[in-house]
């Protein structure tokens, strides 16, 4: 391999190579590992020509045509499309102040304050902010002195609301019981102009902020329905800006077969559009239903329609994990990870109800089945994380950074995580920092970040910026040597995550790498999930370990021992003496059968690491709490790729 020299580093055609380099000097000996992404205007071309200090996408240099930095074998882009600000009225209820500009500097790296403390984090390559269509009119109103509306006495008096309760009986009073039963605007709502107005300020913001190459914005918003307390909510993306005269939520229309209607419609007027959902978790068991709105079964229409527009779902997100839970997936020794509990003791939400149906991975498997029989898989999914922040902080995601918390005053003091709730939603304990997507695309631009979520080359994290790669091609292959060699031949042989293949070949081949986050926790092992259906339609699973660190061997179970824990609960540090930096894997399907679909994703696990509720105790000097998880092992959920027979 070639030598990593310093010239590069100061190119400016490489700015993402750059700031990791200067951020993590050591980075760049474990990079040059690697054959490197390059990119960059013909002027700069010859002098980068080595390496950059960036680390996992192999690729030959090119010549682009502009001077943004391209990666033909494409980069792992880390944001994320889920965060709410002042123009969300519950998050202005909580004391959410920051606005949509404000959410995209913190991206960006620069310091806010929420609740009167300062927070800033490692920039993101990307973000989107997606505030709830419901009530951006009414927010344009209470945010704008002097528009339309804005003098309304209940717009007024919220606006002087000092105290967190006092907000909340306003919020009781002027829009919960108005608004029992079918979703209606509150009385002070002032009309769709100032939803329009509202919207253009967002917009506005997310223009402002888009820099191509270095830092995505995408216009976005989130429509909140939930029929009957089930959480139905899904955000909404656009590829570029040209999007609609206003945002639509749960009072015009609460069912996704109309949102989906309308999205149809704005494709028709040339906008490209998609949907991802999330908290499947808080569905009450109607986030992967058997029936459509009108209680008739799941036909091809529904199918084609939600897989046109909803290529994603969230996996993970402040409030909890949605692939699996532990009571239902008993096998799986990981399932307990973050599974908010108390979100069952909300609207009727008691997931003993719902059993396996409430669940990511229960609904990527039971798409296979609608395959079979419609034609068509209404849950083709693949994985994003998020936060759903309702401070204004996009992937403020680090568990020894959750000082400020997630919703406000609901849960920006240690007191109120151990002791309180966000209002009826989950206990503060349960709650976690939220969840990351990363992108692989060539740019770093609107336009290809958006393709890449669109094509499911994605994966999730529940905060760490681990890296995954993941390919599958039919029949049996030699494992790659290296990374570059797994990357080259992944995409030359076969499909990257996300992708189906067809029959053909024998048996499917997977190989994934993984590669830890500078100065972040080592990597436990890489598992793949398979997914199937039974010959009566059910969702079957199984988990597979396919690349682990050490010496650890297969017991007769064929499981693979825990990995350890060097957590001090006394100090919340850990030890990175156990795990690996990497791993590389290579897992060819024993029990495939040709004429059977089958669904498969990667799921990547570090080694255990504190949980917030532990830097918090520490840093409090209380004890840690009764019955919550003391360490965690964050983890990665690539998108799926799908044996189509
Ligand atoms: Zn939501
Ligand atoms: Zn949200």
């Amino acid at each position: 391999m070639t030598q990593n020299h310093g010239p590069a580093m100061n190119n400016p055609t490489t700015y993402r190579a750059r700031r990791m380099a200067l951020a993590y000097p050591a980075f760049a000996a474990i990079a040059s590992l690697f054959a490197l992404p390059l990119g960059g205007c013909a002027d700069h071309a010859s002098d980068v020509k080595a390496k950059a200090a960036d680390d996992s996408s192999p690729s030959a240099p090119v010549r682009a045509t502009s001077t943004i930095a391209t990666y033909p074998l494409k980069e792992a882009w880390f944001g994320e499309q889920h965060v709410h600000t002042a123009y969300s009225l519950d998050a202005y209820i909580g004391g959410a102040r920051l606005t949509p500009s404000d959410a995209y500097r913190f991206a960006k790296g620069e310091e806010v304050e929420v609740g009167g403390t300062k927070v800033r984090m490692a920039p993101l390559d990307w973000a989107a902010v997606t505030d709830h269509a419901e009530y951006i009119g009414e927010m344009y109103s209470t945010l704008n002195e002097g528009v339309k509306g804005s003098d309304n006495p209940q717009i007024k008096e919220l606006r002087a609301l000092k105290e967190l309760d006092e907000r909340e009986n306003w919020f009781l009073t002027y829009v919960v019981k108005p608004n029992r039963g079918t979703p209606a605007h509150p009385p002070f709502f002032a009309g769709y102009e100032t939803t329009a107005s509202g919207w253009k300020q967002i917009l506005d913001a997310t223009q402002a902020h888009y820099q191509p190459g270095k830092f995505t914005t995408i216009p976005a918003f989130e429509w909140s329905s939930a029929p009957k307390g089930g959480n139905l909510h899904r955000n909404v993306f656009f590829r570029d800006m040209n999007v609609p005269e206003r945002p639509m939520g749960a009072a015009e229309f609460d069912q996704p077969e109309a949102l989906w209607a309308w999205l149809a419609g704005l494709e028709k007027q040339g906008m490209k559009v998609i949907a991802i959902p999330h908290n499947s978790n808080a569905s009450k068991g109607t986030m992967f239903p058997a029936a459509n709105a009108q209680g008739k079964p799941l036909d091809r229409s529904y199918a084609e329609m939600r897989n046109r527009f909803e290529p994603l779902i969230e996996m993970m997100q402040i409030k909890g994990n949605s692939e699996v839970h532990r009571k239902f997936w008993a096998a799986d020794e990981f399932s307990g990870f973050e599974n908010a509990d108390s979100i069952g003791d909300y609207s009727d939400r008691n997931f003993d109800k719902y059993g396996k149906h409430n669940w990511v991975r229960w609904g990527v498997t039971k798409g296979l089945a609608y395959e079979k029989s419609l034609g068509v898989n209404p849950f083709h999914y693949g994985f994003v994380g998020g936060t759903d922040s309702h401070n204004g902080t996009p992937s403020n995601v680090a568990e020894d950074n959750f000082a400020t918390g997630s919703h406000g005053a609901a849960d920006g003091t240690v007191e109120r995580r151990r002791n309180e709730e966000v209002g009826g939603w989950i206990k503060g304990k349960d709650l976690n920092p939220g969840a990351l997507t990363a992108v692989w695309a060539p740019q770093n631009t609107r336009e290809a970040i958006w393709d890449g979520l669109k094509s499911r080359e994605t994966f999730a994290t529940s905060g760490p910026r681990v890296k995954v790669r993941f390919f599958g091609q039919m029949g049996a292959s030699k494992p790659p040597k290296d990374s570059r060699e797994l990357v080259e031949g992944g995409y030359r042989n076969g499909v990257p995550m996300g992708g189906t293949l067809k029959t053909g070949g024998g048996a499917p081949t997977f190989n994934v790498w993984a590669m830890k986050e500078a100065n972040g926790a080592n990597i436990d092992r890489i598992q793949i999930i398979k997914g199937w259906v039974d010959a009566r339609g059910e969702p079957q699973d199984k988990v597979i370990d396919v690349a682990w660190s050490g010496n650890r061997k297969r017991d007769a179970k064929g499981k693979v021992a825990a990995v350890g824990n060097t957590v001090d609960l006394k100090t919340a540090t850990y030890q990175n003496t156990i795990g690996a930096s990497e791993l590389m894997g290579s897992w060819t399907d024993p029990h495939f059968d040709a004429r059977q679909g089958a669904v498969y994703y990667v799921r990547v696990l570090l080694i255990p690491t504190p949980r917030w509720s532990t830097y918090d105790a520490v840093r409090a000097g209380l004890p840690l709490l009764a019955n919550v998880d003391a360490t965690v092992q964050e983890r990665a959920w690539t998108s799926p790729i799908w044996y189509k027979p």
